[in-house]
């Protein structure tokens, strides 16, 4: 399996599937190896991010590090995080921010990588195109709802909001995610890189 990775990320860095759509051009940025037992599944690079090449590069990442306890130097470690958003390349703008992830991207990319990463991972589905895509439809149809449920699916899996600016706000009205999600989820992260 790990002989396989080089090869599926030279595939991916050079995709241009959606290029029509991609305002800025394709250029995917994701980051994942055979060892990754942190999963993390966002929604797609800002501009920002875009230019830099590094994936979770400005504010709603460093607020992502912080939720979960990663310092900067094991969140870039493909042996240990995997970086895998819903939708790889920037997808543009739309009405009240970015638009939202190429929807061609997850279904054409994601279980080739999934299927090399271990069985025994955690896996953070950040904003709601993840959690749509991967959770159970009854597990809510609004995305306070989804990570609302969270005991249901901890700790191979925790839903979370996207970490922008708007998230500050939504953790004054929700202190629950504060008290009773990022302990659990900084605890389960915690014990799978002491043991990875
Ligand atoms: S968004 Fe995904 S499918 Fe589209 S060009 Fe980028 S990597 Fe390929």
């Amino acid at each position: 399996m790990p002989d396989q990775v080089p090869a599926l990320q030279a595939e991916v860095a050079a995709c241009t599937f959606c290029a029509p759509h991609l305002p800025l051009g394709p250029r995917p940025i994701t980051q994942f190896s055979a060892s990754a037992r942190i999963l993390i599944i966002g929604q797609a690079p800002g501009t920002k991010v875009h230019m830099s090449g590094i994936p979770w590069a400005d504010d709603s990442g460093d607020r992502l590090r912080e939720w979960t306890g990663i310092g900067a130097d094991q969140f870039y470690d493909p042996a240990k995080v995997a970086l895998v958003p819903m939708g790889f390349c920037y997808p543009g703008k739309a009405a009240g921010g970015d638009a939202p992830p190429r929807p061609e991207c997850a279904p054409r990319w994601h279980a080739r990588i999934l299927d090399l990463l271990p069985a025994d991972r955690i896996t953070l589905l950040v904003g709601s195109y993840a959690q749509q895509y991967y959770l159970p439809r009854d597990a809510g149809s609004t995305l306070i709802a989804r990570v609302r449920s969270f005991e249901r699916f901890a700790p191979a899996i925790f839903p979370t909001p996207h970490p922008s600016w708007r998230s500050v706000g939504w953790m004054r009205r929700n202190p629950w995610f504060e008290m009773e999600l990022l302990p659990r989820l900084r605890a389960a992260i915690a014990a799978h890189l002491s043991d990875g």
